[in-house]
């Protein structure tokens, strides 16, 4: 490639909304370009990143056996009526009408539809395992998009989905896809780990996700250093029995009420503490010296009940109306996850006793329905305030005993990038998916899915690699290996015939190499490959040409090193 031809457009500074490192970057870089919320433009730069991310994940899905199809955007609501996700996916899944007034959704995740295939594809034993997989447009009407390519709405992802005749056959299928994602990571040169998960809204039997580690992670991911421990927050605290008291809260320097003890209204609903979490909003009226005051409160209680059947009960003590809200309505309205307490709607401090005290708390309650807390100097709102603030309320904390006996528990943070599920047969009996076994009775398939943040894992890549200049790729996925960076090439036939030359060969050598012919001057040339993130850069200039000498810099390097000429390519392959 050569620069005069491509596109390149860099920015001093980054547009004030980029909140986080690689926001800032990739905008910087002109990587992408913001249409509106969580909806981008891969402008030439940023696409040729998402192509090679793209193919190393093709490459490996190949290798490991699964197939690849693409399925439709704009999906019948009839299907995802099967499984009843149209109802239970709430406002993330987008919805539209046809001129009919037919209802349809854009595609969030395809289970529904590569359902839909192989239920009338899939007769018999004999065709089974199966893999198919697409990288494809997902929409998610996210509630807060934000931090550019890492939450959009729009996104690349490549999923995957596997269906076997046995609760066995999915087991291997699933780790084959395991297997698979750790080559992918590998290869994408980027520190990662695969934690235990919940699975969520999505059902089935177990899952892991795979996280980019990075101090600004939205996810804390509970680790043993001496053992193969290694869990995501909420599934580490769910396995946690014991280990801890569960925690009280008390509100201070408010005047009503005055004071909401979890183990107090917990006991008032007669609901047994254990250690699952669980949250619920709770609205207080209350009436003092004829007047009537309104609380909003979040509760933090740790009990297997069911929301809506403490939905009646009373609460002694504190007068007039009530309400409980399910989890899914606290993180609708409230934007944050169970994990906290605190009241929302005042502006009141308020200091959170666990077993021990959490700063206050004032900061990020200032309001009912948005929330400022600032940290790694983004703004992360309140759902992302919650990690970080309520660290200490945490079940599970660092130096904690691993729950296999093998060590004490160490805590860092990570971007969720991949994520595989065991699914089972919920989707299958859903959806009436069959296969007749060996005998000639039917059974319904076992399935596996297996997600990956294909444009996210740019966004992760530079959370994780980045210095005050700019971007730091990785080879595996930069969107050039190198740029040759000839001076004066206008003026000198030498660097003009020897840039040639050596754009040649290093073509030649399978290297994806770009020249700089733009004519800039050599430090704004160089302020953009830094910013850009190109792993290798050669300056090729008169001087050092006469003595056969190039001067070389790897993007981590802190100075250049002459490199013979007859040397350059196979010091960079
Ligand atoms: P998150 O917890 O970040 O919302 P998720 O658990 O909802 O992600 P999955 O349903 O597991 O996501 O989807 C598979 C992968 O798709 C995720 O591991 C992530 O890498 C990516 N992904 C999910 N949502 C987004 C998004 N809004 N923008 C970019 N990538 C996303
Ligand atoms: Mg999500
Ligand atoms: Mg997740
Ligand atoms: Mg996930």
């Amino acid at each position: 490639m050569r620069a005069s031809r491509f596109f390149i457009s860099t920015l001093k500074e980054a547009p004030s909304d980029a909140e986080i490192v690689s926001h800032k970057l990739m905008m910087r870089a002109g990587m992408i370009k913001r249409l509106g919320s969580g909806i981008y433009t891969y402008m030439p730069m940023g696409l040729k990143v998402i192509r090679k991310v793209e193919a190393i994940v093709r490459e490996e899905m190949n290798r490991a056996g699964a197939i690849e199809l693409l399925m439709p955007l704009v999906q019948p609501a009839e299907l995802w009526q099967e499984t009843g996700r149209w109802d239970k996916m709430g406002p993330e899944l987008m919805r539209v009408k046809d001129r009919h007034g037919r209802e349809f959704a854009i595609q969030p995740t395809s289970e529904e539809v590569i359902t839909d295939v192989v239920r009338s594809e899939i007769k018999s034993y004999r065709q089974l395992p199966l893999n198919f997989y697409h990288i494809q447009t997902k929409f998610r009407d996210e509630r807060r998009p934000r931090f550019g390519l890492m939450r959009g709405r729009e996104f690349t992802m490549k999923d995957a989905y596997s269906f076997d005749r046995d609760l066995e056959g999915m087991q291997k299928s699933y780790q084959i896809m395991f297997d698979a994602y750790t080559k992918i990571f590998t290869r994408f040169g980027l520190k990662f780990r695969a934690v235990a998960a919940d699975n969520g809204a999505i059902g089935g039997t177990g899952s892991h996700e795979f996280h980019v580690i990075a101090s600004t992670g939205e996810d804390a991911l509970v680790y043993c250093p001496t053992s193969d421990y290694a869990a995501n927050m909420e599934a580490a605290e769910a396995l946690a029995t014991g280990t801890r008291a569960a925690p009280t809260a008390e509100l201070t320097k408010t005047a009503t009420p005055k004071a909401a003890k979890c183990e107090d209204v917990a006991k008032l609903l007669g609901i047994e503490l254990s250690k699952t979490l669980k949250t619920i909003a709770l609205t207080v009226e209350q009436e003092q010296d004829g007047k009537v005051t309104k609380q909003y409160f979040m509760l933090l209680l740790r009990g297997d009940h069911e929301l809506n059947e403490i939905k009646a009960a009373k609460v002694p003590g504190l007068t007039g109306a009530y309400r409980f809200s399910t989890e899914e309505e606290i993180l609708e309205v409230y934007g944050c996850k169970p994990g906290y307490l605190g009241p929302i709607g005042t502006k009141a401090p308020v200091t959170v006793v666990a077993d021990r005290t959490v700063a206050n708390m004032s900061d990020f309650v200032t309001g009912a329905n948005e929330v400022d807390f600032h940290y790694t100097g983004a703004n992360w709102g309140r759902d992302m305030a919650e990690p970080h603030i309520t660290a200490d309320l945490r079940n599970v904390v660092e130096g904690d005993a691993s729950p296999d006996g093998k060590g004490v528990l160490a805590i860092e943070r990570g971007i969720e990038v991949g994520h595989v599920f065991q699914l089972g047969t919920a989707y299958s009996e859903a959806m009436k998916a069959t296969y007749l076994d060996e005998n000639g009775k039917p059974a319904p398939l076992q399935m596996g899915c297996y997600g990956i943040g294909v444009t996210r894992i740019l966004g992760a890549a530079i959370e994780q690699n980045f210095d005050d200049k700019g971007i730091i790729w990785p080879t595996s996925i930069a969107p050039f290996e190198l740029v040759l960076c000839p001076m004066g090439l206008d003026r000198s036939e030498l660097v003009k015939e020897e840039t040639e030359k050596l754009y040649a060969a290093a073509q030649a050598a399978g290297i994806d190499v770009i020249v700089d012919d733009r004519g800039l001057r050599p430090g704004a040339m160089f302020a953009d490959w830094e910013l850009i993130g190109v792993p290798h850069r050669v300056v090729i200039g008169e001087r050092g040409l006469k003595e056969g000498q190039l001067e070389y810099q790897g993007r981590r390097d802190t100075e250049a090193t002459n490199v013979p000429l007859a040397d350059i390519v196979d010091f960079i392959k």
